[in-house]
């Protein structure tokens, strides 16, 4: 593990932080849980957020905090949460960020945590089919509906909840919810994987809050949505490239150390063909992420290459995945092997935060144009939330 701790880990006392942790928490359940790990280190909290005391986790890139969600992602996808202010960053993208200087603050030292809350169980993929309202009242909005499929409702005080506006031109709008909120209740969806956070569902009850907890304008939901999910879909690329190379590390040892039929398995060349593949294509999506993250930060358009970057690393991470549990035989089918984990964890993360389907159809868009996908939909063109048409070359 020491080999892939990225280059900033190692230059910095965190970097000795991990380390020992990774030793201590070696076989406690611990090493799974992402809000331990950012108690343990809260400098991990702060990593890339240039509004945090410490200028050295500041100033890290988003190339660099790719790294950061790869390593912790080749130890685990539950892990996926740890770097950085994960949902918290949303604020960010709201382009009234000092209104919430002090939710970030807390997301930076790790006092709090955020959950973005989306889907519904009617709805996902499409955002246009949201059901849960925000009505103007008393100085702030009644929010009402039901949120469904939600990660980390149980670790985080802050909800970021979308909704549509009723009685208004103005559409989708991004609401910060606090966890202790009377009018509403969390209640839990078991899930195959990804367990270190809950998953579950949040019921809205005329929840009031005051104007000062929207995010952003009325209407800009879809805008907050595409800036943080080009840097979200990146960095859930980056847990699913580590996730996959430890799996390919694994399938390498047992290449060498298995033997059949008088010899290595590692000498049939068909295995060999297999390993090159998962690992070019494992590299290539890693070199579509690192490039990505270059143009976030150059804030360039990132949204088509954060769609591309997460449906092809997620596939390439499973089919990684697989191919490593085969070549294990038997043993890649035990639960002590840690190759099904990784699996069921990557099936979820294929579905969460836009599945491959949807996301490659986001791709098309960007680079066919609106009225190509406008059809695939059968709906006029969308002028609420039109993408970016990208020149690749
Ligand atoms: C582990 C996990 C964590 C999650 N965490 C959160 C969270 O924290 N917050 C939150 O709000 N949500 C969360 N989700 C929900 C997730 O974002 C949605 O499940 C996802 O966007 C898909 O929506 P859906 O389940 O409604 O599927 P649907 O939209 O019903 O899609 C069903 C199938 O149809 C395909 N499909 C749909 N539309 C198209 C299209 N236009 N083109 C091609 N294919 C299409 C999809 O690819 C999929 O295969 C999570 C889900 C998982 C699995």
């Amino acid at each position: 593990m020491n080999n892939t701790i990225p280059k900033f880990f190692r230059e910095h006392a965190v970097g000795e932080k991990i380390i020992s942790h990774l030793d201590k928490w070696r076989t406690d359940e611990c090493l799974h849980d992402p809000l331990a790990w950012r108690k343990a280190i809260p400098e991990l909290a702060s990593l890339g957020y240039k509004g945090s005391s410490s200028s050295q986790h500041a100033a890290l890139s988003a190339r660099s905090l790719m790294e950061a969600f790869r390593f912790f992602g080749s130890i685990s996808l539950d892990l996926r949460d740890v770097p950085g202010l994960g949902h918290g960053r949303i604020f960010l993208a709201s382009k009234k960020e000092k209104q919430f200087n002090v939710q970030l603050s807390n997301i930076a030292s790790a006092k709090s945590f955020a959950a973005i809350c989306i889907t519904e169980e009617d709805c996902g993929s499409d955002l246009h089919a949201i059901k849960t309202t925000a009505t103007r009242k008393d100085g702030g909005y009644a929010i009402n509906g039901q949120k469904k499929y939600v990660a980390r409702l149980h670790q985080s005080d802050i909800y970021i909840v979308f909704a549509n506006i009723t009685c208004s031109d103005h559409g989708l709008t991004a609401f910060l919810v606090d966890s202790s909120h009377p009018k509403i209740i969390v209640s839990d969806v078991e899930a195959m994987g990804l367990s270190g956070v809950s998953w579950g569902q949040l019921d809205l009850h005329d929840a009031w809050i005051p104007a000062k907890n929207r995010i952003g304008g009325e209407g800009q939901g879809f805008a907050i949505f595409s800036t943080h999910f080009s840097f979200w879909r990146c960095a859930m690329a980056a847990a699913a490239i580590g996730a996959a190379e430890s799996a390919l590390d694994k399938a390498k040892n047992r290449l060498r150390s298995r033997n059949a039929f008088s010899g290595p398995i590692g000498r049939f060349t068909h295995l060999q063909q297999e390993y090159a593949k998962h690992a070019s294509r494992l590299y290539m999506a890693w070199l579509l992420i690192q490039s990505t993250a270059r143009r976030i930060e150059l804030k360039q358009y990132s949204y088509v290459d954060a769609a591309m970057a997460k449906a092809e690393s997620v596939e390439a991470a499973i089919a990684a995945v697989q191919w490593s549990m085969l070549v294990h035989g038997a043993f890649g089918y035990s639960a002590e092997a840690h190759l099904e984990k990784a699996l069921r964890d990557l099936l979820g993360l294929r579905i969460a935060d836009g599945t491959t389907d949807v996301l490659r159809g986001q791709v098309a868009r960007g680079l066919l144009g609106e009225t190509l996908y406008a059809l695939s939909i059968g709906r006029e063109i969308d002028l609420y939330s039109p993408i970016r048409e990208r020149q690749l070359w």
